[in-house]
């Protein structure tokens, strides 16, 4: 169903409970981050609407069951209306998170395969058999059975808010669990698009429950409510943290931040690929991605020659308006984090680092920018920068490469460009990351593999089938024959 609208034109999104609409409350603008117009508005939730949804939630749960064929036919067929809708839900992101467009249009074709392998999922769920080959295990017959969980609360940040949506209601549905999903308040429309769409696929009401508003206030009403029996959480840190300690002994799921390293070592195959890669993967999404390019650690000898190569690249990147076809990098989320990541720069600078290219900033467009002469204390360096910036650092042995990768608080994914198998084998088990990606970066991702982090970087994995483990819980049956 479509959303009210007020003066004709701004879409007004409000809370979705039981397969309805609700658009009574206090309003917050959702913004189009590079021209600065209003698109739409959300209502925020009050404690009573959220109590409301986790009820329609929890009374379908108990109320409703849907087969696992039924949940693969409604997931391919919302994959499908997604693909119809490729272009429509594209601008959306190109608007309110001032995503690139051919970025937008590649999170959509994601998001497709996302749901796709969601509803594969549903079809795979099973337990094991357990032999009791223990005295006093005869005539007995065991086997485990996978149940789900109940209601998930699924909360979304601003950046992928389209695709990362996807990993927790495509695997949630597909377990046979109900949502109550909380989108982030900057980027809240292809949240509310999505679950239309799910609903249009043949979702019956109350398996998707939809609350806006602030994380503080709307996010903290969810937290407080223990019929939620999961929580599945992409977001930063802090926020991480304080999901962590406040839901108790229920089960989270956290996918949080990094400062991503990168190796590229002397005997890298392809030079020009490692820096394409690297300078594109750092900004795609204005540096916006949880495990974008960020510190780049490159053998001495082949230093000079890669710096070189990476401002090349840069220099032929378009910057600008994110509805240009053409355009490489757009807005950061808000001017506040742009000019955020500026400081982090001038901080840098004034610490003796180089700007090797950029360092300009527009509004809220950072232009790409390359740092050398960085040192390890450095904010760039040691923090998420979480904007266009990657920096490049020398290293003259491979045991000081990996050390200063594995110096971090951090712990989500590692690239490293080598010729040499025994090399990228050691890396494989000394490279303390959810993800180990050889030749080719950090930001690589399939949307089927496991997914997550360690450290600060968070806990348990997303991707449909991990996903799918972490919203079920094992069920052992024993059968006294
Ligand atoms: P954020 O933590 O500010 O917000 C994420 C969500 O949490 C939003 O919906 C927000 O409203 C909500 N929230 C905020 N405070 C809350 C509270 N007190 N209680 C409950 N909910 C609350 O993150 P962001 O700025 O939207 O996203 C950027 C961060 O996300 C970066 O750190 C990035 O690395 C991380 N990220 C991680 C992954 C991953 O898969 N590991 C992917 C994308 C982004």
């Amino acid at each position: 169903m479509q959303a009210q609208t007020e003066q004709k034109t701004i879409p007004v999104y409000g809370q979705y409970i039981a397969g309805e609409w609700r658009s009574e409350g206090e309003t917050l603008p959702v913004i189009n981050k590079y021209t600065g117009e209003e698109v739409a508005r959300i209502v925020k939730a009050s404690r009573e609407e959220v109590r409301e949804a986790v009820t329609n939630a929890l009374e379908t749960f108990r109320r409703t069951k849907l087969t696992p064929t039924q949940r693969y036919e409604i997931l391919m067929r919302a994959a499908q209306l997604c693909q119809e809708r490729k272009e429509e839900l594209a601008l959306t992101m190109v608007h309110e998170v001032g995503k690139v467009l051919k970025d937008a249009r590649a999170e959509v074709d994601r998001g497709v395969q996302t749901l796709i392998a969601s509803a594969e999922e549903a079809k795979r769920i099973a337990g094991e058999g357990i032999p009791l080959a223990q005295p006093g295990g005869e005539n007995k017959l065991a086997f485990t059975i996978r149940v789900p969980v109940g209601v998930v609360g699924a909360i979304t940040p601003f950046n992928f808010p389209f695709n990362l949506t996807v990993h927790k209601l495509g695997p949630a549905i597909a377990a046979g669990n109900t949502v109550v999903l909380k989108p982030a308040e900057l980027t809240p429309i292809i949240a509310c698009k999505l679950v239309e769409i799910l609903s249009e696929a043949g979702l019956p009401a109350g398996f998707i429950n939809v609350v806006n508003g602030l994380g503080p206030e709307t996010g903290q009403y969810l937290l407080e409510d223990e019929r939620i029996a999961m929580f599945t959480f992409t977001g930063s840190p802090g926020v991480g943290r304080h999901i962590k300690s406040t839901t108790g002994i229920r089960k989270v799921t956290l996918e949080l931040g990094n400062n991503s390293p990168n190796i590229v070592h002397e005997d890298a195959p392809d030079l020009d690929r490692a820096a394409e890669l690297c300078v594109t993967r750092g900004f795609s999404n204005a540096g916006q991605a949880c495990i974008s390019v960020q510190r780049v650690y490159v053998h001495r000898d082949i230093y000079d020659t890669f710096v070189e190569k990476a401002v090349r690249v840069v220099q032929s990147l378009k910057v600008g308006n994110p509805e240009d076809p053409t355009t490489d990098v757009g807005p950061m989320i808000t001017e506040k984090e742009a000019k955020r990541a500026e400081e982090w720069i001038q901080e840098a600078v004034d610490g003796g680092a180089k700007v090797a290219v950029g360092g300009t900033r527009e509004g809220a467009v950072l232009y790409p920018t390359v740092l050398t002469n960085v040192t390890p204390e450095m904010k760039v360096m040691c923090q998420e920068v979480f904007a266009p910036v990657i920096s490049i650092v020398p290293y003259d042995e491979i045991d000081e490469a990996f050390r200063e990768a594995n110096e971090s608080r951090f712990g989500l994914q590692v690239g490293l460009f080598t010729a040499n198998l025994q090399l990228a084998m050691r890396a494989a088990h000394e490279l303390e990351f959810g993800g180990v990606i050889i030749n080719d970066v950090s930001t690589y991702r399939a949307d089927v593999m496991p997914y997550g982090g360690v450290k600060d970087s968070g806990i348990g994995k997303e991707g449909p089938r991990y996903a799918v483990q972490e919203m079920t819980d094992e069920r052992i049956v024993v059968i006294n024959l």
